[in-house]
């Protein structure tokens, strides 16, 4: 073996491991001063986004200083293929968590001891069992990154319990050098990080997030397979992307349905024998122009360069995971569509799991938050990309150009009247509690339509029965989700009917005016609708 020579040369420099092992000629970003900071024995917090370059930060200093670096991930599924791409670089790696047997793992754990490894991959639950530290005194540690950090804070999106574990790394080994590493992270989110793992000290490097060879978009959902369809048919055709589905039931269905257009996807999702996901994972990864149908179960991990478009059929619960999974877009710098439809329905559906989720009070108000900021990035009237970037502490002077609210602006208009006729309807609904008036019933009172369900409850006589003849069907849908994003409406999680909120008051009280966003007419995938 020639190149993990270099791990034995303390005066190899990052630039020649960076040039020799990995084949690149120059550092992306702030890669450089990462590298030296820990290969100097520095701690650091490392925000990049997706496909910034991340691994190469703590595996350029784990060869560049004596003994072996430990890597601290939660994804368990991709460590065999990243051992696999570093043995295929000469790089000595090896990882232990509960996939292996006993045999592979005592092999490893020799590998360790005798100084023959320069990564060992860790899962977190791995770091509770006291034989691991013991393991870990007997070799010698280079450092310790900590991968996909966020998932220690609490307040995010994805947190797991065995990662609050990690605080005592440093109390444990507290001259080994650490840096932590995510893709998301508020500002919030980044302060949890640092105080819960206990990296006062650390360096803040904190790269742009913007991605800007991605569009955004957010449609309103009329019929979103027939909309996926167009965008896949006039946008990207023969194109590789990801179709993001909430439920495992609509991955099955919408894979089945591009399959019959004659179109080439998979579904994934974890319902699925491990098999068939690793199946499709490997051809998603390998072959040209598949489309991948998933749940969020999927992505995290995924290097694949030339995925031209990530869509979204339902609303991701916090702009952090969709932030994450459009971030799987355009990994190679080309021009990437993010496509998100969302609709009334999915409003519906998000308030009523969150009232139904497990966990006390304050969990269901961090859902709610989330909830609420991922809302507020669909009804925006701004420039996406502006706002998207604002909630990652980033300043952005808006008007990117590429995003749909850019290239075409969306009108803003007074919808307090609408809104007074729509709460007042549901005011007087609100009697009959014990039944289901959903929205669809409220619309039709509105517009004075005779339906049965009218006629049998007497609706016809309201007051409001009639008086919002003014706007079609759809208006008054666009009307009801924007309240309901807006917290102005609830859903009542026992019935699914509508009910009024504190709010709701001052708009019917006239102490508050709503300004609505005029959803573009239904058209078809195009971006450029003619302005109005
Ligand atoms: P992240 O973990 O931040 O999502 P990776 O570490 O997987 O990103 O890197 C993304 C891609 O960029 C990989 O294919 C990696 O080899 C490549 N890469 C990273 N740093 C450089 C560099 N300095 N020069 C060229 N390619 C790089
Ligand atoms: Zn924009």
């Amino acid at each position: 073996m020639t190149l993990p020579d270099v791990a034995a040369h303390p005066t190899a420099t990052a630039l020649d491991v960076l040039r020799d092992v990995f084949g690149y000629d120059a550092f992306r970003g702030e890669q450089q001063q990462i590298i030296e900071t820990i290969a100097d024995g520095g701690d650091a917090l490392v925000l990049m986004p997706t496909g910034g370059g991340k691994s190469l930060c703590y595996q350029i200093p784990a060869l560049v200083r004596r003994g072996t670096g430990v890597v601290i991930s939660p994804l368990i599924a991709l460590m065999q293929d990243q051992v696999d791409a570093l043995d295929a670089l000469g790089v000595r790696a090896g990882f232990l968590n509960s996939t292996q047997d006993p045999d592979q793992r005592r092999a490893v754990e020799q590998a360790y001891r005798s100084g023959e490894l320069d990564l060992l991959y860790l899962a977190p639950e791995r770091l509770g069992v006291e034989s691991t530290a013991r393991l870990l005194d007997q070799g010698t540690i280079a450092l310790f990154a900590i991968d996909e950090a966020h998932c220690v804070s609490q307040w995010g999106h994805d947190f797991r319990p065995d990662y609050l574990r990690l605080s005592e790394l440093a109390e444990r080994w507290p001259g080994v050098p650490r840096i932590a590493l995510t893709a998301t992270a508020t500002h919030q989110t980044r302060a949890e990080i640092a105080t819960r793992l206990g990296l006062t000290e650390a360096r803040h490097f904190v790269a742009s997030f913007d991605r800007p060879n991605i569009t955004y978009r957010v449609v309103p959902k009329d019929n979103p397979g027939r909309q996926l369809l167009d965008l896949l048919r006039t946008e990207h055709p023969g194109d590789a992307g990801i179709v993001y589905c909430l439920s495992r039931a609509s991955v099955e269905k919408t894979a089945q349905q591009l399959t019959d257009q004659g179109i080439r996807a998979l579904p994934y999702h974890a319902g699925l024998p491990a098999h068939v996901r690793s199946a499709n994972q490997s051809t998603f990864l390998r072959e040209d122009g598949v489309i991948m149908v998933a749940t969020i179960a999927f992505g995290m991990g995924i290097d694949k360069p030339d995925v031209r478009f990530v869509a979204h059929l339902d609303l991701p619960k916090s702009v952090e995971g969709y932030y994450q999974e459009t971030g799987r877009a355009g990994r190679d710098g080309l021009p990437s569509t993010a496509w998100l439809t969302y609709g009334l329905a999915d409003v519906v559906q998000q308030r009523k799991m969150i009232a139904e989720s497990d966990g006390d009070l304050a969990h269901r108000r961090k859902l709610s938050a989330h909830l609420d900021a991922m809302l507020a990035l669909c009804e925006t009237v701004e420039c996406r990309r502006a706002q998207l970037l604002r909630y990652f502490g980033q300043d952005h002077a808006g008007s990117c150009g590429a995003c749909d609210t850019c290239q075409n602006p969306p009108e803003a208009w007074d919808g307090t009247v609408p809104a007074q006729k729509l709460l007042s309807a549901v005011f007087r609904l609100d009697r009959e509690r014990n039944q289901r008036f959903g929205v669809g019933h409220v619309v039709d009172i509105l517009r004075g339509k005779s339906t049965p369900k009218i006629t049998q409850w007497g609706h016809d006589s309201l007051t409001v029965f009639g008086v919002g003849e003014d706007l079609s069907e759809g208006e008054w849908r666009s009307v009801a989700r924007q309240l309901l994003a807006l917290g102005l409406l609830e859903v009542d999680s026992n019935h699914g009917t509508l009910v009024l909120t504190e709010a709701s008051a001052e708009v019917l009280g006239r102490r508050r005016d709503v300004r609505l966003r005029r959803d573009p007419r239904p058209a078809s995938g195009s971006t450029r609708r003619p302005a109005r």
